[in-house]
């Protein structure tokens, strides 16, 4: 018998090749006048492109953007657009210029326009993130969800196919931890499906020919659907692993969520045997696992903590903080468990279920 419920987030999606054109006219549309560009140190020419397209609807640049939404970096943009009299961001760029984007949504009411440039699909989900004195705290929020999300495919071929392969497989740790669930909704399990098969179909293509607009649009629409996924879905013990990695010890991103996710969909394989299966089917293979540690390492993908830098002596104290705060998670979890999954996580050995 189906049972379920459901609650959407108010999405507002302009999707396609050279979308960026769109900008000037959908901010009219929206009445913005005066715009606070926001991207990274690295995205500054783009940042800067935007500013040109926007003309005199721009009020100005602010290019510093740091992964994991730092609590100075919230101060200073939200310092910077009061001083500018901005009336909305436009975030182009990752996750981490999207966060700030949200927080400045969140905390200063100023609505925010999107243009993801990555896979990361915080743009589709109602979680917003601050990170103070080493401790990363999210919380959800509908004044976090853009005013308007602006995907443009060709703003991902700047995207190195080595971090666009990380960054689709965080995107598939969002719609895979929303089909792998003990309760299985049917729609966020729509969602995840699609976004799964399109992430796994397009990522090798990526890999071997960058320039491939037909994959990096297919994979950009799998980011998309796998953070709708993410903001209607639940998160859980995936989740709270890579927060911990990032807020705590500062690790990138995109390659944690890519370490953990075959360690996490084994450990979880068995406590869901529906969603686990549409998930293996997704990716037209008998064990999800399996699959997505194969895929990291024909994407070339490093397999282990100790490859991104992470020290063993920090494991205990990565579950302890994991463990601090109490989440759902299909299969119950222990600290000796945890510890076991971040040992083998650490060492990149084949993912397997822990007993
Ligand atoms: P990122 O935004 O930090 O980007 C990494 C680097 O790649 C940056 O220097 C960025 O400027 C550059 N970059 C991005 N797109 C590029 C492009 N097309 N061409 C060239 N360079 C490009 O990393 P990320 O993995 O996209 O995002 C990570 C952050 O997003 C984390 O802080 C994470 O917590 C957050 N996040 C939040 C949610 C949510 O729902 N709230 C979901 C996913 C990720």
């Amino acid at each position: 018998m189906i049972e379920f419920e459901y609650q959407t987030l108010p999405w507002n999606i302009v999707f396609g090749a050279g979308a960026l054109a769109r900008l000037p006219g959908e901010l009219d549309k929206l009445g913005m006048k005066r715009a606070l560009v926001l991207t990274t140190p690295n995205q500054t020419d783009s940042g800067e492109t935007v500013l040109d397209l926007l003309d005199d609807r721009a009020a100005g640049l602010f290019d510093q953007c740091v992964m994991h939404v730092p609590q100075q970096t919230v101060t200073a943009a939200s310092v910077r657009a009061r001083e500018l009299g901005a009336d909305c961001t436009v975030a182009l760029g990752g996750g981490s210029t999207t966060g700030l984007g949200k927080a400045l949504a969140v905390q200063m009411n100023l609505p925010n326009i999107v243009i993801p440039t990555s896979y990361a699909g915080s743009e589709m989900t109602n979680i917003w993130a601050i990170t103070d004195e080493g401790r990363k705290v999210t919380a959800r929020d509908n004044e976090a969800v853009p005013t308007l999300t602006l995907y443009d495919p060709e703003l991902t071929l700047t995207l190195p196919p080595k971090f666009a392969a990380a960054s689709g497989l965080n995107a598939m740790a969002q719609a895979v931890v929303n089909i792998a669930t003990d309760k299985v909704n049917p729609i966020v399990s729509c969602l995840a499906v699609d976004a799964v098969r399109s992430l796994y179909e397009s990522l090798p293509v990526i890999m071997d020919k960058p320039d491939d607009m037909e994959a990096r649009s297919k994979a950009l629409y799998g980011a998309c659907l796998a953070g709708g996924a993410l903001g209607t879905g639940a998160t859980s013990l995936h989740h709270k692993i890579c927060h911990t990695m990032g807020g705590t010890f500062n690790m990138p991103h995109a390659e944690t969520h890519a370490v953990i996710l075959p360690h996490s969909v084994a450990y979880n394989t068995a406590a869901t045997p529906e969603g686990s299966a549409r998930l293996a089917e997704a990716m037209r293979a008998n064990n999800a696992a399996d699959a997505i540690y194969d895929l990291m390492k024909k994407l070339g993908l490093p397999l282990g903590l100790k490859d991104l830098g992470f020290s063993e002596a920090e494991i205990d104290k990565a579950a302890e903080i994991t463990l601090e705060n109490s989440f759902h998670n299909a299969e119950p979890v222990s600290f000796e468990r945890l510890r076991t999954l971040l040992q083998n996580a650490y060492e990149g050995v084949p993912p397997q279920a822990i007993t």
